[in-house]
């Protein structure tokens, strides 16, 4: 992608967010999606009073694509105040037409970062799953994950059951009680060959 193809996709979800509807969240969201023919669609958070019905600026962006006939997109600039991500409806919608859509994510001040859809997404759920072509896919790799404190070493059995914070200290916690006085067996079985 050509810096002057992003400098122009930034600079249209900038505008586009100005034109958001957010009289509720006041976090407001400019799109800006690429399609392969070289058109630029737009589009902006349109929230509701009903908030089930808010949409975001991403989806707004895909469906005027979609229903304008553009189905392969090059990418999509996402402009907020903080360089927020995309959230997780638009990252499945965004896969479904394009897994390798650049994605730029900028804030106000122009910083800017990139990635892809599946980047924002691994494992996803996608075409492919309906599509009668053999599953599972291979797993992507876990470039980012960091060891899990609660995992013991390489050398555990397996079905090892080591104590859950997120029992002890999350969900028990808020019923009031110790995982004991409420009977919680406050374990989370891990297998090491799954
Ligand atoms: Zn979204």
């Amino acid at each position: 992608m050509r810096p002057m193809d992003r400098k122009a996709l930034i600079h249209q979800a900038k505008e586009a967010r100005e034109r958001a509807y957010a009289p509720y969240s006041n976090y407001r969201v400019g799109a800006a999606l690429l399609g392969a023919s070289g058109r630029i669609y737009t589009g902006c958070n349109v929230e509701n009073a009903v908030y089930p019905e808010c949409i975001c600026a991403e989806r707004v962006a895909v469906v005027k694509a979609v229903s304008e006939g553009e189905r392969d997109f090059v990418a999509i600039a996402v402009v907020t105040r903080d360089g927020g991500s995309p959230c997780g409806s638009c990252r499945q919608v965004l896969l479904e037409f394009a897994p390798q859509v650049r994605v730029l994510i900028a804030n106000e001040s122009g910083q800017v970062r990139e990635t892809s859809a599946a980047a924002l997404l691994p494992d996803h759920f996608g075409p492919d799953n309906l599509s009668g072509k053999p599953y599972p896919r291979p797993a992507p790799p876990l470039a980012h994950d960091r060891p899990d404190p609660r995992m013991t070493n390489a050398n555990s059995s397996p079905n090892t059951e080591v104590p859950s914070r997120t029992l002890e200290g999350g969900m028990c916690a808020r019923m009031g009680g110790t995982p004991a006085a409420k009977g919680w067996t406050a374990t989370t079985r891990i297998s090491s060959d799954q």
